[in-house]
């Protein structure tokens, strides 16, 4: 069956304004498109880039209304919106990725278990219901051990370590203080991973689907720090992760950009840590350094339009600008100086507060060859623990 094709000039719909929401409404008005988006908050920063912006809380039957009516289709950019709202939204408007994989993917719990029954490759993982059976889970997985809530986590929010039987009942007391009716999580294996990657992955209406490289991250206290790409390192497990990845979206009969956050263990053999059902924060590379960007491969995928050709341009290194670390950069003369730095590209995000852990923005750097964008990387990096490089 041939999928009807949403045309420049109409307009589409997101729901969450964050930087990941304004990133596609660029992309999506530099095709031609008007972009509706739908964020409870205010200073959302895609509302400032919105063709029709509706700063609404997401419970707001009225809003969903006049957006449903509004848009010719409706995407987001996080996984955290309310499941009942895109299954509403769906019933007049296609929503894609759909609202069945929307709930594979917003429990982790589901999606674990979705991954493994279809065979792919997970950490050892249990579900928990009741915190005082934290102890028979972590037996069940083994020391050291990881329990994440079920839902709504993200950038290692709502996670607790226990590397050993001692720690469980502390662990087991913070769950209780922070339960709320029907609340669950989930307990992983600590995995012992050489590194961590991901891999973007696109599949349109059709089925057709196509990958980026693979790249290589680092995090800090479960938040994203760098991207590197191309990951350092053997073609084979590239190739692994990219169809690895295919397999998963297509299992998944997924339209859109996915992610998916990947262990490397010693053997070289891959986990799946988490699928992202949307353009994921290791993919902003593709902004600068590729010949089509994730958001514009989401607004393709989902205007069932054909996906672009994926060529990657440059090595590149992305940095976040996380908190604190964006001060200096905002204020004074550190962003002329960062933009100084020969093949630096800089993204601010125009959010106005300054809170810890907040992603405000971030730096693409550039360079013929990888060792080159992480030297240009270092100095920056350096600069902004020494502050006055940065800041003078
Ligand atoms: P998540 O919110 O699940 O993406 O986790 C955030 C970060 O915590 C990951 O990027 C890893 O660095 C770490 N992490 C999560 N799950 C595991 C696991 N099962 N084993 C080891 N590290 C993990």
């Amino acid at each position: 069956m041939k999928a009807v094709v949403i045309e420049p000039g109409s307009v589409l719909g997101v729901l969450g304004g964050g930087q990941l929401g304004a990133m596609f409404t660029m992309a999506a008005c530099r095709l031609g498109y008007h972009v509706a988006v739908w964020d409870p908050d205010l200073e959302a920063p895609a509302h400032r880039v919105a063709t029709h912006s509706f700063p609404a809380p997401f419970t707001d039957q009225h809003i969903l209304a006049r957006f449903a009516e509004l848009v010719s289709v409706v995407t987001y950019e996080w996984e955290n919106i309310p499941g009942e709202l895109c299954r509403a939204l769906e019933q007049r408007k296609p929503v894609r990725p759909s609202s069945a994989v929307l709930s594979v993917i917003q429990d982790r719990i589901a999606q674990k278990g979705f991954l493994t029954s279809n065979g792919f490759p997970v950490p050892p993982f249990v579900g928990l219901t009741y915190p005082d059976q934290l102890m028979a889970s972590v037996r069940q997985v083994g020391y050291p051990a990881l329990c994440k809530t079920a839902t709504a986590g993200y950038d290692g929010k709502g996670q607790w370590r226990i590397p050993r039987e001692s720690d469980v009942r502390e662990v087991e007391r913070a769950l209780s203080k922070s339960v709320r009716p029907g609340m669950r999580w989930i307990v992983e294996s600590l995995v012992p991973f050489e590194r961590e990657l991901s891999i973007l992955v696109v599949r349109g209406v059709d089925g057709q689907s196509c990958t980026y490289p693979m790249a290589e991250n680092e995090h800090e206290e479960g938040i994203l720090r760098t991207t590197m790409v191309p990951a350092p390192g053997s073609s084979a497990v590239a190739e692994q992760a990219a169809t690895l990845a295919i397999q998963v979206v297509d299992r998944l009969e997924g339209v859109g950009v996915f992610c998916l956050e990947l262990f490397q263990l010693p053997s070289r053999e891959l986990l799946i840590n988490e699928i992202a059902p949307r353009p994921h924060n290791s993919g902003h590379y593709t902004l600068d350094v590729c010949s089509v960007s994730q958001f514009e491969q989401q607004v393709r995928a989902i205007c069932g339009m054909p996906l672009g050709e994926v060529r990657l341009l440059s090595p590149a290194v992305m940095m976040n600008l996380i908190g604190d670390n964006a001060s200096s950069l905002m204020k004074g003369a550190g962003c002329r100086t960062l933009l100084d730095i020969p093949g630096a590209i800089l993204h601010l995000y125009g959010k106005r507060e300054i809170r810890p852990r907040r992603k405000m923005g971030h730096v693409t750097f550039l360079g013929e060859t990888l060792g080159l964008a992480l030297d240009r990387a270092k100095q920056f990096r350096d600069g902004l623990a020494s502050g006055p490089t940065v800041s003078a």
